[in-house]
């Protein structure tokens, strides 16, 4: 049904579309919509989906998670609402009265405790950090430094310069917004609109703040401290909680998501706490089997290989892995061993290949060696 639409389609606004905006589109589609004025058919449910799509977009909690999750939980999130706009059938032959009640209970009633000047958290912000492998591993104390929307310092966010005082706009006591009557069709119809003196605000400053020109809010550059954890992974969010930009209306900060981006590394791949590592060693080691010293990214540790151990084997080297993000203790690391096989060998070495060719009751004829075809050419 309608909760899985994306409320901006429904509304025709852009992900970055401001509060006004939504409510502009909100009440352009739910008067085209409305029920009582559309007969075509699918347009009660069109206007159900426009009323979920704003219930969603005008609530700032529910817009914030809606941004970060694609959702606002399922039904839970906006159920209230639906419900509100339920009985259509009641309205039906109630003419324009019925018709006046319907729309202040959209813009009015109910609506007004989410006033437009109610405190509303501050917009959530991205941060990009590039870790290299052994940082995401081992996590990192590092700061960061951004600019951001603060509450203006000058004013503490009232918007009015020292020593003079904010008053409540006398127009609209306060609510930002003023009620008029709109004669229609259907009959008159009282719609809220944004109180012309105080532009929705409810307030009057009647000596602008100098420094943010009554805004209440500055751009500055923040600095916060961030204490990476060891084992994190490449596309791993962490949250920083009230770091994002400054509410309105005195709402909390909204909250800062820093996202990993991990290099990869040229000696080790990794899978959670799991690493991989590939150890060349010679077949004579291979054969006779060796101990010898493997990295990891906790130093250097000492591996036997026991006497014919086959290429492509894998040795588990036990807590030598990559923290683990969300328990105790470190994954493994997973050594790979690959044989070589020589390239080039002195004369010295192909006779003693020969002579174990010839001990094994083998018969290699192999190809000649550039030192053989020399004595050759010499014999002649
Ligand atoms: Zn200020
Ligand atoms: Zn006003």
């Amino acid at each position: 049904m309608a909760e899985n639409r994306d409320p901006y389609e429904v509304l025709g606004v852009s992900k970055d579309a401001s509060a006004a905006e939504i409510k502009k589109a909100y009440r352009k589609l739910s008067k085209k919509y409305h029920p009582d004025l559309n007969k075509e058919p699918g347009a009660e449910e069109k206007f159900k989906e426009v009323n979920e799509a704003y219930e969603i977009l005008s609530d700032p909690q529910k817009k914030a998670q809606y941004d970060q999750y694609g959702s606002t939980g399922g039904q839970q999130g906006f159920g209230g609402g639906a419900g509100g706009f339920g009985g259509f059938g009641d309205f039906g032959g109630g003419g324009a009265g019925g018709f006046e009640d319907i729309f202040s209970s959209f813009f009015g009633g109910g609506s007004s405790s989410r006033s437009r000047n109610a405190p509303r958290q501050g917009r959530d912000l991205q941060y990009e950090m590039t870790l290299t492998f052994e940082e995401a591993i081992f996590g990192k104390k590092t700061s960061i430094e951004y600019t951001r929307n603060a509450v203006c310092k000058t004013c503490g966010g009232s918007g009015a310069k020292k020593g003079t005082s904010v008053d409540t706009c006398s127009k609209c006591n306060g609510t930002g917004v003023i009620q008029a009557a709109r004669q229609t069709p259907l009959g008159r119809v009282m719609t809220q609109q944004e109180c012309d003196v105080c532009h929705g605000k409810g307030k009057i400053i009647k000596e602008k703040c100098t420094t943010c020109g009554g805004e209440g809010i500055t751009r500055e550059k923040h600095r916060v401290e961030v204490n990476i954890p060891a084992g994190v992974e490449d596309g791993n969010q962490m949250r920083l909680q009230g770091q994002g930009e400054a509410g309105e209306n005195d709402g909390p900060y909204g909250d800062l998501y820093i996202v990993f981006n991990v290099k990869p590394s040229k000696t080790f791949e990794r899978d959670g706490s799991e690493i991989f590592f590939n150890l060349p060693i010679s077949f004579v080691q291979a054969t006779l089997g060796d101990e010898v010293m493997v990295k990891t990214v906790h130093g250097d540790v000492k591996m036997k290989i026991p006497a014919g151990t086959q290429t492509g084997t894998i040795f588990r080297l036990r807590g030598k892995g990559a923290p683990k993000l969300r328990s105790d203790g470190n994954g493994d690391q997973h050594v790979t061993v690959q044989v070589q096989t020589p390239k080039t060998l002195n004369q010295k070495q192909r006779e003693a290949l020969k002579s174990f060719a010839e001990a094994s009751g083998e018969k290699v004829t192999g190809e000649e060696s550039f030192f053989e075809k020399l004595k050759k050419r010499k014999k002649r």
